[in-house]
């Protein structure tokens, strides 16, 4: 069925704030239709890794939170934590990069909620009996949340090949487990040099699957059933992954765990195609975008979203040199990413169409 993907450029009349434009777009696109009445709202943005200055102003997600709250919604801002190690692994270092990027209660008159908790390891499972994943790990905020609202800046991303709606939803809403089980088909395995001998993993691995062998945890991969646990628990980064995921599956996996964050809640998603870097918000540098500004997209369908903002940027000239085969800048940057292919699937899976109504709102 051809979904509904409401748009509106950065061109501007009189002055009009993008402020202005954002709200008057979400409000036409039909998010007052959601019963926001003293529910919890989870608002998924990227706080952005430190030195990356891509990420999305916080100005937008301040806007949101009013928008919400004049409708009576209590809405708060949320992450889950990172897989790689980086300054987003843990509650405490993620709430100091939220803050550092201007996501704090003063910047944006809402709290912040790190989604699946201290170590990462506060999750609920979803059951979801898909093709790949039978029980999806969602940070618990995200899970106990009623409402589900998703702010999405749009760029490149070296292993997912695109990252929009599907990618902030899937791997963003996703505990460090989750995270795990859609970048690698294997299981962890110790860095003996980084390795304390804490035992912190020993006893948190439900399976008994770590011991330690000349003083230093190793994992039996027989008995370990590749739950990520013990990645969470390690205090030193030397529990690592095989990030040996095909582009493919890991994107299918990205619409799988999409569908379960969002399963059973009233949801609404909106793509800022803004300084379209080449790469993620996760890595600590941004380059020269690969299109110019184009606006921003709203809708309640999160496949039909991605599809309207990639088309978008297909359909505009590359800039600043970037090489383009013409068809799919996408591919064009990272040629081994197939990102398509998630959009494939969470059209299979019922999470939204790829076929969709363009909508400009002036
Ligand atoms: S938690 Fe980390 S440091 Fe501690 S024993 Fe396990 S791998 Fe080694
Ligand atoms: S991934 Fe899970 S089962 Fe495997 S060693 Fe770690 S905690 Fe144990």
């Amino acid at each position: 069925m051809e979904a509904k993907v409401f748009f509106t450029s950065m061109r501007i009349r009189n002055r009009e704030s993008l402020l202005d434009r954002l709200e008057n777009l979400v409000k036409t696109a039909g998010l007052e239709q959601i019963d926001f009445q003293n529910k919890f709202v989870a608002i998924k943005v990227h706080f952005g890794e430190p030195g990356n200055l891509a990420y999305l102003r916080p100005n937008y997600a301040r806007r949101m939170v009013s928008v919400i709250k004049s409708l009576g919604g209590n809405p708060f801002l949320s992450d889950c934590n990172t897989l790689y190690v980086g300054r987003r692994k843990n509650a405490l270092e993620h709430l100091s990069v939220a803050m550092e990027n201007g996501y704090n209660y003063f910047q944006t008159d809402c709290h912040v909620i790190i989604g699946d908790g201290l170590r990462g390891t506060d999750e609920a499972l979803i059951d979801i009996n898909g093709e790949f994943v039978k029980q999806a790990k969602v940070g618990r905020a995200f899970a106990d949340s009623d409402i589900i609202i998703s702010m999405n800046h749009v760029k490149g991303h070296g292993l997912a090949g695109f990252g929009g709606a599907l990618k902030n939803l899937g791997m963003g809403c996703a505990s460090r487990a989750g995270k795990h089980e859609m970048h690698s088909s294997g299981k962890p395995f110790i860095n003996s040099q980084k390795c304390r001998s804490c035992l912190s993993c020993l006893k948190n691995c439900a399976v008994k699957a770590i011991s330690l062998r000349d003083g230093k945890a190793w994992i039996d991969h027989n008995l370990c059933v590749g739950c990520g646990r013990c990645i969470g628990v390690c205090n030193f980064d030397a529990v690592q992954v095989d990030w040996n995921e095909s582009s493919v599956k890991m994107n299918q996996k990205i619409a799988e765990y999409a569908l379960a964050v969002v399963k059973g809640k009233p949801h609404f998603h909106i793509n800022f195609v803004i300084d379209v870097s080449p790469d993620c918000d996760c890595v600590a540098s941004n380059n020269v975008p690969i299109v110019n500004n184009i606006g921003f997209l709203a809708s309640f369908d999160p496949v039909a979203l991605d599809q309207a903002a990639s088309d978008l940027i297909n359909q505009a000239p590359m800039i600043n040199d970037y090489p383009s085969n013409h068809q799919d800048h996408f591919q064009s940057l990272n040629p081994y990413t197939s990102w398509a292919a998630g959009l494939s699937h969470g059209e299979k899976i019922g999470l939204g169409s790829r076929t969709y109504q363009l909508i400009e709102v002036k």
